[in-house]
């Protein structure tokens, strides 16, 4: 039985040739995350081509999807670590240059437009927080609330500050130009805090001549806030549980999740859980408990992926970070607390919602092995994803960048084919004829007309033998 929940792994230095990328996916990988903030913008295309390539070789269908740092702020140079106590007095300066014991740079205006007095300002992943005393327009002071030691590059956030329609900057733009025409479909926005965001990158997408797949990814208060406005305006969405925890507070990112997933899932969007789900696994060749648990408790909660940052791209262990993903994924999905989840989508997505819970009703009521979604859109697969079902869906379509979006979603195995299944005879050939149907009761579920004869909703049982 194929596994449904898809696994999206970071490809960086542990994994940037043949001989390391292609084990990787060969490993289980349906999606290749190649991140801008790390990689430059020549490496970008060259990754791209390295995925498809291996791809190739195994006969595979492994999505790339280029995440952009969006207004992911970090301090400059330090000479020396500085160590920080609290009740210390540091300045953050605007612009480049060293930093020391009396302040530091940071390259981000905005910022500084923005803060006001009492505002926190944290460092190096929430380690170190200062809280702001006063505004300067060119630097603020800053008093040391929670001590530690920083060094270069280490990230600022500041969760008080309104960021709203900058979330796509001038960087983003000149990898997102870089990774269209390296033929790159699927893209994360970091960083998002409204649809005026989504609507600016598409904007710039729309002027280069393309609809990628847009993936918002939920690291700020103000996209909780706005969490239904971001998610409509979104393909698919990105718990991206590190700079959420930083910005909204760590003892609340694990109902933070629960809570995006829930919403994704209901607007039928793909929902990517990500950031420290293997994490002892780049130095050790086996996870926590804690980590295994949390793989399997993401599942339940829904998610439709889960990502690897680190443990793919620069840990000593990466295929066998996969292979455990893979093994936990299959292991939870065959169990018995893995339950499709009961109407999922909002009221909102009907007509088609109700053809898809009929659908959903047959696999739960009937010994079906998968359910065949023909699709032009993806949106029937989606609609169906967001069901979490035990059996696959198998997705039909015509356009590979369609097939590439469906690598994010729960349960659902796009093939590609030349030409639409407009008969009868069409779909029960496909049916016999595909080596990942399995044998048994096939669901077709169709929410727009295969032929000119068949109405636009449809629900048959074919049996495959
Ligand atoms: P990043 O995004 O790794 O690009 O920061 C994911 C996260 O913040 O969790
Ligand atoms: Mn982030």
């Amino acid at each position: 039985m194929q596994r449904l929940t898809k696994i999206v792994a970071t490809i960086g230095p542990a994994t940037d040739t043949m001989e390391t990328l292609c084990p990787l996916i060969k490993a289980g990988v349906n999606v290749v995350r190649i991140n801008a903030s790390h990689a430059g913008l020549q490496q970008i295309s060259e990754l791209a081509d390295l995925v498809g390539s291996c791809a190739k070789k195994l006969g595979l269908d492994t999505s790339v999807m280029l995440d952009l740092p969006g207004p992911k702020v970090r301090t400059g140079e330090f000479d020396r670590p500085v160590y920080l106590r609290p009740g210390h007095h540091i300045a953050m300066r605007m612009g480049q240059g060293r930093g020391d014991e009396t302040g530091f740079f940071v390259d981000f205006a905005p910022l500084f437009r923005e803060l006001k007095a009492g505002d926190p300002v944290l460092l190096a992943d929430g380690s170190v927080e200062l809280k702001v005393t006063a505004n300067h327009g060119d630097h603020v002071d800053t008093q040391v609330v929670r001590g530690g030691v920083l060094r270069s590059h280490k990230g600022v956030n500041c969760p008080t500050v309104r960021l709203e329609g900058s979330a796509f900057t001038d960087r983003d733009r000149e990898a997102a130009r870089v990774g269209v025409q390296a033929g790159i479909h699927l893209f994360a926005l970091s960083f998002v805090s409204s649809a005026a965001d989504l609507a600016k990158a598409r904007d710039f997408f729309a002027h280069m001549g393309v609809k990628p797949f847009l993936v918002s990814k939920i690291e700020r208060g103000a996209a909780i806030q706005n969490l239904d406005e971001v998610i409509e305006a979104s393909d698919g969405i990105m718990v991206a549980r590190g700079d959420l925890a930083v910005e909204t507070g760590l003892e609340r990112v694990g109902l933070l999740q629960k809570q995006v997933i829930d919403a994704a899932l209901a607007a039928a969007r793909p929902v990517i859980t990500a950031t420290q789900m293997m994490e002892s696994m780049v130095d050790a060749p086996r996870p926590t408990r804690a980590e295994v648990t949390d793989v399997t408790n993401a599942i339940m909660d829904g998610t439709s992926a889960v990502m690897l940052s680190e443990e793919t791209a620069v840990g000593k262990f990466p295929k066998e970070v996969i292979g455990f993903m893979d093994r936990i994924c299959r292991e939870v999905e065959s169990s018995r607390w893995f339950k499709p989840r009961v109407e999922p989508l909002k009221k909102t997505c009907s007509p088609h919602r109700t053809i898809v819970s009929l659908a959903a009703t047959a696999v739960v009521e009937q010994p079906v092995t998968a359910v065949v979604a023909p699709t032009a859109s993806g949106h029937t697969a989606r609609l169906l994803s967001a069901f979490h079902l035990p059996v696959p869906v198998i997705a039909p379509v015509t356009n590979s960048d369609v097939a590439s979006e469906l690598n994010l979603c729960f349960g659902v195995h796009a093939v590609v084919l030349d030409h639409g299944l407009t008969t009868d005879s069409l779909m029960s050939a496909f049916i016999q004829q595909t080596d990942v149907i399995p044998r048994g009761i096939v669901v077709v579920s169709a929410t727009s007309p295969m032929g000119p004869d068949q109405p636009e909703f449809s629900l048959r049982l074919y049996e495959k033998s």
